[in-house]
Order: C-alpha cells, then sequence, then structure tokens
C-alpha cells in the first residue's frame, strides 16, 4: 500500500529532525535550519540571534522525582519556549535540558532583549507536574549574527561560551556573548590542560597549617592545603585551579592525589616519632558525589597505615546540600572507617540548624569572614558567639578559621572555641618546617 509506506516514510522522516521527546528539532536538524536562516540573514543584509539556553537545577529535579517528572518538564519547557517566539523562529532541543533558539532575520537587534527577558520570566514560573509544584529558570548566553561569528558553529560556540558565563554569574540571567568571554574560556581550557599535566608530572604539593587546641595549648592537628608549582608562573593558588577542576572534574584525580600525599606525609611524620597529630583534607563536592570515595579513602589509609581517627575531612554546607541523600550515606560510611567530618566555611552557606543536625558530623569550622571583623562589627562578633553556644550544644567542637590578632584570639578563647588556625600562629607550611614546629611542641 503506497499511502501507508509514504506516511511511514515521513514519519521516520520526521523521528530524524526531531527530539522524540519534545517534538523540537534535534541538534542536526537545527544546524541545517541555522544554515539556511543565516544565508537568507546574509542576503537580505539582517540579522539573527543564537540564544543557548540551559536549565537550573535540572539534574536535582531528576534525581529527586525521577526521569519522569523531568521529562515532562522538558516537554512542558519546550512549549513555553515556543510560545516566546514567532513560527518563522526555530526552537531546538540539543541535549538533556539545553535548548537553542534562533530568532531568524531581524531589522535589528533591540528586541533581542525582550525576547530573553520573556523567556527567562515564562521558564521560571512554576510547574505543575504529577501535583509537585516545580521551578527551574534558564540560563541563557546569546550570541548575534553576523557579528559575533558568521557561521552557525561559530554561533552556537559563542553562544554557549556566553551561556556558561551565566551560569558563572548565578543563574536565572542571560548574558550576550562578548570577546573577553571567549579569552576567559580559552583560559579556562588552558589551565585544565595544564592541570592534567601538572597531575602526572608532579607539579602539585601540599601545604600544611597548624590548629592549635585551646585547652592544652598544643598543636593537634594540621590542614592540609594544594598548591600548584607550575614551571613558569610559579605557586599558583588553589582559589584559581579548584574551581576550573571541579568544572572539568580533574578534582576527582586531584582530590585523590591530595587524599594519598597526605596519608602519605602523616605515616612518614609518625616514623620520625610525631605523635598525636591528626590530618585534616579538604573534600570537594564531586569528591562527595562519586561512588568510589569510601573505597578510596579505606585503601589508601590501608596503603600508609593510618587509622580513621588520625583525618578528618572537611566539606562546605553546599557541599553535602546539592544531593542530600547521598551525602549522608558517604558521610555515614566515612563516619564508620572512624574519620571525623567537620563542616567547612560554616556560616557562609544556608543550611538549617535541623539539617545539619541530622549529619554525622563533629566539627563546625567558623569561617574566616565572621572572625576577620569580630573587632569592628557587632554583628560578626555575636555570630561567633551564637555559633559557638550552639555548636557546643549540639556536641560539636569548633574550630575558628582565620586568626591574625591576639584580640581575635582572646576572644575566641574567651567563648571557649576547642581549635583555632590562622596566620597568628602560623600560615600553611612545606612539610619539612611543619614538622620542625610540630617536633618542638
Ligand atoms: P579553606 O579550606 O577555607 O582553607 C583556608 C584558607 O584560608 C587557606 O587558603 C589558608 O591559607 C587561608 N588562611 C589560613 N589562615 C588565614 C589567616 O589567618 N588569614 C587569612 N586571610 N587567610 C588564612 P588557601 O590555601 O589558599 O585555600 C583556599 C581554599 O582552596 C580552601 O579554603 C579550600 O576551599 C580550597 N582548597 C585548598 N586545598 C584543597 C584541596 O586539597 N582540595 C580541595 N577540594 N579544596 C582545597
Ligand atoms: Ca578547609
Ligand atoms: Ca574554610
Amino acid at each position: 500500500d503506497i499511502s501507508e509506506r509514504k506516511a511511514a516514510e515521513a514519519h521516520i522522516e520526521h523521528l530524524a529532525h526531531h527530539d522524540i521527546l519534545t517534538g523540537l528539532h534535534n541538534r542536526f536538524s537545527l544546524e541545517d535550519r541555522l544554515e539556511q536562516a543565516l544565508a537568507i540573514a546574509r542576503r537580505e543584509k539582517r540579522q539573527a540571534a543564537v540564544l543557548f539556553i540551559d536549565l537550573d537545577n535540572f539534574k536535582n529535579i531528576n534525581d529527586v522525582l525521577g526521569h519522569q517528572a523531568g521529562d515532562q518538564l522538558l516537554i512542558e519547557v519546550a512549549r513555553r519556549l515556543k510560545d516566546c517566539v514567532r513560527e518563522s523562529d526555530i526552537v531546538a532541543r540539543i541535549g538533556g535540558d539545553e535548548f537553542i533558539v534562533v530568532l531568524t532575520s531581524m531589522g535589528d537587534t533591540s528586541h533581542v532583549v525582550d525576547i530573553a527577558e520573556n523567556i527567562q520570566k515564562c521558564i521560571a514560573a512554576s510547574y505543575e507536574i504529577d501535583g509537585n509544584e516545580l521551578s527551574t529558570s534558564p540560563s541563557v548566553g546569546i550570541s548575534v549574527f553576523p557579528n559575533d561569528g558568521v557561521t552557525a558553529d561559530e554561533l552556537m560556540r559563542h553562544a554557549d561560551v556566553a551561556m556558561y558565563h551565566a551560569k558563572a554569574q548565578g543563574r536565572n540571567s542571560f548574558y550576550f556573548y562578548t570577546e573577553s568571554m571567549q579569552v576567559a574560556a580559552h583560559q579556562r581550557l588552558k589551565i585544565e590542560h595544564e592541570l592534567r599535566v601538572a597531575l602526572d608530572s608532579g607539579h602539585l604539593e601540599l601545604r600544611y597549617q597548624p590548629q592549635i587546641c585551646t585547652r592544652e595549648s598544643t598543636f593537634c592537628s594540621v590542614e592540609a592545603l594544594v598548591r600548584w608549582n607550575h614551571p613558569e608562573q610559579g605557586m599558583i593558588m588553589p582559589e584559581v585551579f579548584i574551581p576550573i577542576a571541579e568544572d572539568s572534574g580533574v578534582i576527582r584525580e586531584l582530590g585523590e592525589w591530595v587524599f594519598d600525599e597526605a596519608c602519605r606525609q602523616l605515616a612518614e611524620w609518625k616514623k620520625e616519632g610525631i605523635e598525636n597529630i591528626r590530618i585534616a583534607i579538604n573534600l570537594s563536592v564531586k569528591q562527595l558525589q562519586s561512588v568510589g570515595l569510601t573505597e578510596m579513602v579505606k585503601s589508601t589509609m590501608l596503603n600508609h597505615r593510618i587509622e580513621g581517627s588520625e583525618i578528618e575531612l572537611e566539606i562546605t554546607e553546599t557541599a553535602t546540600m546539592h544531593d542530600p541523600e547521598l551525602a549522608m550515606r558517604q558521610l555515614n560510611a566515612l563516619r564508620e572507617l572512624g574519620i571525623k567530618l567537620a563542616i567547612d566555611d560554616f556560616g557562609t552557606g544556608y543550611s538549617s540548624l535541623s539539617y545539619l543536625k541530622r549529619l554525622p558530623i563533629h566539627t563546625l569550622k567558623l569561617d574566616q569572614s565572621f572572625v576577620r571583623d569580630l573587632e569592628s562589627d557587632s554583628n560578626d562578633a555575636a555570630i561567633c558567639r551564637a555559633t559557638l553556644a550552639l555548636a557546643h550544644n549540639m556536641g560539636l567542637k569548633v574550630v575558628a578559621e582565620g586568626v591574625e590578632t591576639e584580640h581575635q584570639r582572646d576572644f575566641l578563647i574567651g567563648h571557649q572555641c576547642d581549635y583555632l588556625q590562622g596566620f597568628l600562629y602560623s600560615e600553611p607550611l612545606p612539610a619539612d618546617e611543619v614538622r620542625e614546629l610540630l617536633g618542638s611542641c
């Protein structure tokens, strides 16, 4: 039957060009359409805009409510996007939660902002899915033909770069591509590549910063802090490369290296007769989410003959809130190994006390921003006091970070702070210098 075969062919043709879930154009079809639109714009001397749209927190929705809810959300987002633009514009889904809107043939670009704002508003409006009220928001990057690129590939790449910028600026926003974004993106790629090389060629080092126990006035612990000894640029601080390592996934390997090196160093100190020292190691959010974490920790400890009680892992509040169920399981498994757990940068996240209470933690690290202005800001002094009182109430110890002055020290000791860490005692030191310090007390 010819008509049946024709229908089947049309159907297959449609499948090849459309996203099955949302019915929007797929990546393949988008590229085709975009090239056509650009050819027309070129001929008619008109402009076009590519909007790269990525949903914020989509992974969370998928994780918590399941893929079916996620799918329904995507279908609804697709519908709203189509409502925001003209029939002649292009709307496509090119990946999980990534959409592209092409505004074809514009006389000038003054409308782009209005449309982007409208898209932002429509996507951020709440969704009702399976009786749940959900919300998401878009991060949007925009590139304009012919200013930001003349080929489909170039425009898509630049819109992507601008979208990345929007995410980094705190989500739910839109940005037009600029050349400096491209420079920054290149820089990021370069650092990412060099960081992998650094890992393989031994250019990473650990510094150790002592913590003193206020009750006994002795050093009881050291925090391991990573440095990158770059062959040309010299010492690079973690604030520069840790965020890039996290984005690119290099953090897992980096974190493993840090954990192994810290354990190796601790074992060496013990062999030299330095006893009763614990080591504090920072754990990134990506590590906390990695399934192999406990195994890695266990085998490294075994390898260097280190006990769990000699290790403290520092995790930020926000890291535990990313996927609370998983975080809880991981933390419990670590605690079962005898490892102590600390909440780093306490006070800078948004976690509630009732939430923290459920975590198997031992210590809060009072963020240095509160310690810094103790003397001049009565608010910060009050926060320090309250944190100390409340932590002790919950049976937790408190480490104050960034202690630089005697006044800060006296205030904190006066309020029963358990441990102090900061330049007043020592900056982070190379292993052999910290050995002298530890050996002397
Ligand atoms: P953090 O964990 O909060 O580490 C404390 C930071 O405060 C360190 O900076 C330390 O040098 C600095 N500091 C200590 N005492 C004082 C003081 O008295 N005054 C001032 N102004 N600063 C002080 P650093 O070493 O640059 O590390 C920065 C951040 O990088 C760390 O913050 C941590 O979040 C991250 N980081 C460092 N090493 C690692 C690592 O091995 N893995 C992971 N995932 N993150 C790391
Ligand atoms: Ca820390
Ligand atoms: Ca900290």
